[in-house]
């Protein structure tokens, strides 16, 4: 143990990462602590990361964030879910989203008595029965106070810092400009005491956390805790960004276009459009990956296209002697599924929980890392499911990722369901089981049986039984709004 008490905590870079854990902190522990940013001009944020997952409400509800304000401020459009297009094959789409399909009984999810009616001819494309993708394909969205709808946002990343910004600095936040040159260790434990910036100030600290994006240059340059590469899962190690003007209004859905060697997404914000594609450098080169977005972008560019590399993985400990890393630094996982500013405010949550204000004790540090690696670990597996389970085989690309070695956390996840159509999600991860059913069937995955307790029900009550679901999907997306006019009332920059 560290008996140092923590007082003064210093945040090491300002883009969604550095600005979430200020605001994050100066909002709930504020009255107890000294929190300082330290930023730098001259060093760009990645400008991407503009599509969100619905946990995300959960902490702007912590930190009473009022949702019009927020969503008006950062151009925002709500999100359903995402629509994978041409990932099982060519021309094959379905859509993952953010709600619950069907109904489940005690012993069996709702998947078992789809299937049992779609060996009868009794049931619809799985998707119909969930109120979030009827109301993401009807392109229709509304916040109902009672038995609502589960969403996410697409926001400007920009545009989102700055919001952050305005609210950490009015619950005391101090921003501090200036290019980090130096991290100073103390010569004893290792631990940071101070860090130097170009200017010549010193900025010490108690506790720091390292918001400095891919670098890290305060858990890796200057801790060396070491970095666990998922490339060999994971084979995409480049994106490409552009923005472009609307064409249209907006959907409520994020797009993942799977093309060649990688994919395409598609964000859509209130006035602009977000795009990208991620590749793979072993199977294109940065030309052809450019080549490809430009091909397939709707709209004028707003700006030229630019390239970001990364590895994906995550570093061996996320929080090592007093430096705890959040965001890029952290390590990271390509954004197919959206899931990075999730781990950043888990990140958060993670740390104000333990909160080492008596000083840092190591079963916190071990905990917290245990935590996020699990988390990580699983996110992991739900991204490369993406991948592996397809009937693609068009490309280099798609038969490398069919025919790749994959986790063995994994493995037993899609045989379980394509032996007996069961999912069981582990308990703290993130993704559900309706998430995985939705992939795993989306993907091509078909479960060879249904649990027999199905067959409770006559065929004719099973009739019934998914009949009744269908209609009231049907009755709440009927009752919805388009999704641009109900932004249009409810939050408006349109
Ligand atoms: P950055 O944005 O890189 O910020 C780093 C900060 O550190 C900057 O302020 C910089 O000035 C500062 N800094 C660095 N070095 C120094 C220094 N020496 N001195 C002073 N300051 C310094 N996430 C999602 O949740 N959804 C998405 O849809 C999504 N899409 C993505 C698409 C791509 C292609 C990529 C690469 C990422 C995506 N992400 C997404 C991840 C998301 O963008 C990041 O998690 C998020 O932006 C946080 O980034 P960051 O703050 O950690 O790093």
């Amino acid at each position: 143990m560290n008996n140092r008490k923590i007082k003064k905590v210093v945040i090491a870079g300002g883009g969604t990462a550095g600005w979430m854990a200020a605001a994050s902190l100066a909002k709930l522990l504020g009255k107890t602590l000294d929190i300082t940013l330290i930023e730098s001009d001259d060093i760009p944020t990645v400008g991407v990361g503009e599509a969100t997952i619905p946990t995300l409400i959960t902490l702007h509800q912590l930190l009473k964030i009022n949702e019009k304000e927020f969503l008006a401020a950062v151009q925002g459009t709500f999100k359903l879910g995402i629509s994978f297009e041409n990932w099982r094959d060519v021309n094959q789409d379905y859509i993952h989203s953010f709600g619950w399909t069907g109904k489940d009984c005690w012993a069996a999810g709702f998947q078992h008595f789809w299937k049992k009616g779609l060996d009868l001819g009794i049931s619809e494309e799985f998707g119909k029965y969930c109120p979030e993708w009827a109301a993401a394909k009807a392109n229709k969205f509304a916040v109902l106070s009672r038995e609502g709808l589960n969403y996410a946002y697409h926001i400007d990343a920009g545009l989102y810092a700055k919001f952050l910004r305005k609210m950490a600095e009015e619950h005391g936040a101090q921003r501090q400009e200036g290019k980090i040159k130096r991290v100073n260790l103390n010569a004893d434990d290792g631990y940071i005491e101070s860090l130097l910036l170009e200017s010549g100030q010193v900025i010490d600290g108690d506790l720091f956390i390292d918001c400095t994006g891919f670098r890290g240059l305060l858990i890796e340059q200057a801790l060396h805790v070491g970095y666990d590469d998922w490339s060999h899962w994971l084979p995409c190690d480049g994106a490409i960004a552009v923005q472009t003007e609307s064409l249209g209004e907006p959907i409520p859905y994020t797009r993942s276009i799977a093309h060649g060697a990688g994919w395409q997404w598609r964000i859509p914000l209130q006035e602009r459009v977000g795009n990208g594609l991620v590749f793979s450098s072993k199977f294109w080169s940065d030309d052809q990956a450019i080549d490809c977005l430009t091909k397939n972008i709707e709209g004028k560019p707003l700006n030229d296209p630019r390239v970001i590399k990364f590895k994906t993985g995550q570093r061996r400990k996320h929080w090592h002697k007093n430096c705890v890393a959040m965001g890029l630094s952290s390590g990271f996982i390509e954004p197919l599924e959206s899931t990075s500013i999730h781990l950043i405010q888990r990140a958060i949550v993670r740390l104000m929980q333990m909160f080492p204000y008596d000083g840092i004790r190591q079963p916190d540090v071990e905990e917290f890392n245990a935590q996020m690696k699990f988390e990580s670990d699983n996110i992991r597996d739900f991204i490369i499911l993406h991948y592996h389970v397809t009937d693609r085989s068009d490309t280099e690309f798609w038969r490398h990722c069919r025919n790749m070695e994959v986790p063995e956390s994994l493995t037993h996840r899609i045989e379980l369901f394509k032996q007996t159509g069961r999912v069981f999600k582990v308990p703290t991860e993130l993704f559900g089981e309706n998430s995985w059913i939705q992939v795993m069937l989306g993907q091509g995955l078909m479960p060879e049986q249904y649990h027999p307790i199905v067959n409770m029900m006559s065929d004719a009550e099973l009739k019934d039984f998914l009949v009744g679901i269908r209609s009231q999907v049907d009755r709440t997306v009927a009752q919805l709004p388009s999704h641009a006019d109900f932004i249009r009332h409810f939050a408006p920059t349109m």
